[in-house]
This record gives structure tokens, C-alpha cells and sequence, in this order.
């Protein structure tokens, strides 16, 4: 997947979390899918990049259950708690180091407003406030 290139750093590491729990998820519930994720799983990944991307705080970025900003459409933040709530637990075994770095980020404070112009996106393209 070329575009995780466009991440780096926290965002990047959030996006691997993601994937991973994606994957264990897919597995777990779509059997029958011919390979895992399935497009209906690799459509959210893609999904949840995108709004990585995009994340108003960037490199800051909350957890998304202690961010303030609710950017997920209502469908996809329903999937996204499905496999968080199943993929959580299950993360410990095979990625040990990634679902303990979760936790610990996950003890952080909610943080206030987004500051302007910090998504990967605007540092990415040098974009401005005018978007
Ligand atoms: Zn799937």
C-alpha cells in the first residue's frame, strides 16, 4: 500500500495499529472473504488514513476515544468501535509493543481545540488556512 507513505511518525504508528486490528478482525468475522482484509475492511483502512491524514492535531494527535473532534462518518465510527472492541484484546499476543503504546497513549487528558493549520495534510501540501 503505497499511500502509507504519505504518514510519519505517531501517525504512522497509529495507522499500523489500525491495520493490525483490522486484519484480526477481518479474520475473525469475514471467514469467507477471499483474502484478509477483505475490500469492505480494506475500504475502512482506507478510510481511517484518510482521516489520519487529516487529523487537526497531527503529530499531537488524541486517541480518537479522548478526541473532542468527531471526524468519522456515523457508520464508520460504529465499525471502528466494533473492531477496537474486538481487536483490542486481541492485539496483546501478536503485537505486543504497539497495543502497549496504545494503552499508554490512551491514559493521556483529552486535549483542548485543535491547533490551525497542524494536519499531516497542511504540513504535507503546504496548505493554508484558506482550504
Ligand atoms: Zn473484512
Amino acid at each position: 500500500m503505497a499511500f502509507e507513505q504519505l504518514l510519519s511518525g505517531k501517525l504512522l504508528r497509529e495507522f499500523e495499529t489500525i491495520s493490525a486490528m483490522v486484519k484480526i478482525y477481518c479474520k475473525a468475522h469475514h471467514k469467507d472473504a477471499a483474502c484478509h482484509p477483505c475490500s469492505a475492511c480494506h475500504e475502512f483502512i482506507e478510510y481511517a488514513h484518510i482521516r489520519l491524514d487529516r487529523c487537526p492535531y497531527g503529530q499531537e494527535k488524541p486517541t480518537c476515544n479522548k478526541c473532542p473532534v468527531h471526524c468519522y462518518k456515523p457508520h464508520m465510527k460504529e465499525k471502528a468501535r466494533e473492531i477496537m472492541i474486538f481487536a483490542g484484546p486481541r492485539m496483546l499476543i501478536p503485537h505486543p509493543i504497539m497495543a502497549i503504546k496504545h494503552l499508554m497513549s490512551e491514559r493521556k487528558d483529552a486535549p483542548g481545540k485543535p491547533p490551525k493549520s497542524h494536519s499531516n495534510r497542511h504540513q504535507r501540501l503546504n496548505l493554508n488556512d484558506k482550504e
